[in-house]
């Protein structure tokens, strides 16, 4: 007893605030205020997942199959403000929740039994070690718990990439094509994967790892992240 009057003498000084507007939180709403949510640039991917643009912008460099994203990107959006405070405002709990709310749309879906494994895009270790966690893996979990699948880290960032940010599309794939490697090859085989990262813009990353799991016969790879624009 004596904890909860402690936790509600510490929410009533420091009030829990709200990822993206900062307005105070109910005790019922956790990380993202429900008007925030009932606002989140929500896509229909899922509907069309075989057939949209950002199956378009990948199909020449990997063979996905499926390709969706939960949030429409737009910059000085609500997604960039999402995607920064997970990648640098250690707010792994974010991702989670996110993660967990696209599993269950997904789930409603129709996607409860799409796939064998979720995997993320992995973070190089030396990255991983400075940030503490790994969004795109957090993201990950939230879905795999919605979906009721386990998460599988099957991929290795070998190699920290540059920034991409000021490279061509193709100097961008070549950035990406050799650094990721399969931790158990064994576990690829005949599964239908799905690969999941934080944001997709040119898709390179993503086609990568595609292309790296594809080497060990898998029965499909498709694509899900959390924000993507056109
Ligand atoms: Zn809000």
């Amino acid at each position: 007893m004596r904890f909860n009057y402690w936790q509600d003498f510490l929410s009533l000084v420091f009030p829990e605030t709200c990822c993206i507007c900062k307005r105070s939180l109910f005790p019922f709403e956790d990380q993202l205020c429900k008007i925030c949510i009932s606002r989140l640039p929500l896509t229909d991917y899922h509907l069309l997942p075989e057939n949209n643009d950002l199956k378009t912008k990948v199909l020449g460099l990997a063979p996905v199959d499926k390709v969706m994203a939960y949030l429409r990107f737009s910059k000085s959006g609500m997604s960039q403000k999402i995607l920064h405070q997970i990648k640098y405002k250690n707010k792994p709990a974010l991702a989670r929740l996110l993660g967990q709310m696209y599993g269950t749309l997904l789930k409603e879906n129709g996607y409860q039994e799409t796939w064998d494994l979720i995997v993320p895009v992995p973070l190089h270790q030396k990255k991983y070690r400075l940030r503490g966690y790994n969004q795109s893996e957090e993201l990950a979990k939230g879905l795999a718990s919605a979906l009721e699948i386990t998460p599988a880290n099957l991929l290795l960032r070998m190699v920290p990439t540059q920034s991409q940010t000021n490279k061509s599309r193709m100097e961008r794939w070549e950035n990406v094509s050799d650094v990721f490697s399969v931790v158990d090859p064994g576990m690829v085989i005949n599964k239908k994967i799905v690969i999941v990262d934080d944001v997709m813009t040119t898709g390179a990353t993503l086609a990568a790892c595609a292309q790296t799991l594809q080497a060990f016969h898998p029965q499909s790879i498709d694509l899900a992240v959390l924000a993507a624009g056109k």
